[in-house]
């Protein structure tokens, strides 16, 4: 392939998500050090980097951005103009995840606000802060419920300055009247109320409860069934608990 042949991947390339024809080809201009691969190749590496850190997701271009979208499964044709942003937003989680090699993780996430966003319940606002939890350099991740069949599993993240993200599947709506609750619990400490929140009907939620979180402080995090209202102690049972040591 030549340059031109090229033009499309370099981005791609830069961000890991590169078709492995391409990945070669690029490679292969690179080694032999041909100069359009390799400004080419500086450019798209300074977008990714932006796209890896905290700036606001900036516009990919329509061919770059079908592409990335659909290799996380999203259908071009659902979308009108509205959910470009959040899928500029996806763009930066798809590159946050690949730069920090956490990509089962990010397949398991991109999964779920992939169908979040299918049914648009999940406003970008909610997307773009669980992007920077999710992003945060220093931030721990911890799982919950894997291998067993039918609980809830999902995974929880702990951002230092941020607060707490949940991501969570087979989780059933709670029923009219109650809501879930999520416990942030210190080490030898009483369980700490971290907002109430509900699922949706596919059994997915996403919950962040933000501000600063004491990590190496902190034993768990916890979701009780309560009333709507929510409760200042958890009440039994306890439905998973995360843990963070
Ligand atoms: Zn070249």
């Amino acid at each position: 392939m030549n340059c031109e042949e090229l033009r499309d991947h370099y981005e791609l390339y830069a961000m890991g998500v590169a078709g492995e024809r391409e990945k070669s080809e690029i490679r292969e201009h690179l080694n032999r050090g041909c100069e359009v691969c390799m400004a080419e190749m500086k450019r798209a590496r300074t977008i990714a980097a932006l796209l890896s850190g905290t700036a606001p997701p900036m516009a990919p271009s329509p061919k770059l951005r079908r592409r990335i979208l659909a290799s996380v499964g999203f259908e071009q044709k659902r979308f009108g103009w509205a959910p470009f942003l959040a899928a500029a937003t996806v763009l930066s989680l798809v590159a946050a995840f690949y730069f920090s090699g956490r990509e089962r993780e990010f397949a398991d996430i991109a999964a779920r606000l992939r169908d979040q966003l299918g049914r648009q319940t999940i406003e970008l606002t909610r997307l773009n802060e669980a992007f920077a939890i999710v992003n945060g350099p220093d931030t721990t991740m911890t799982s919950f419920g894997a291998g067993q069949p039918a609980p809830p599993k999902g995974r929880v993240f702990v951002n230092p300055s941020q607060g707490v993200l949940l991501i969570a599947s087979n989780l059933p709506p709670a029923p009219a009247g109650k809501k879930y609750e999520m416990w942030v619990i210190p080490k030898g400490g009483k369980p700490v109320p971290a907002g109430l929140f509900q699922s949706e009907r596919d059994g997915s939620a996403m919950h962040i409860q933000h501000g600063p979180v004491d990590v190496s402080a902190t034993a768990a995090v916890a979701v009780t069934m309560e009333d709507e209202a929510g409760a200042l102690q958890p009440t039994p049972p306890i439905l998973f608990v995360a843990s963070l040591q």
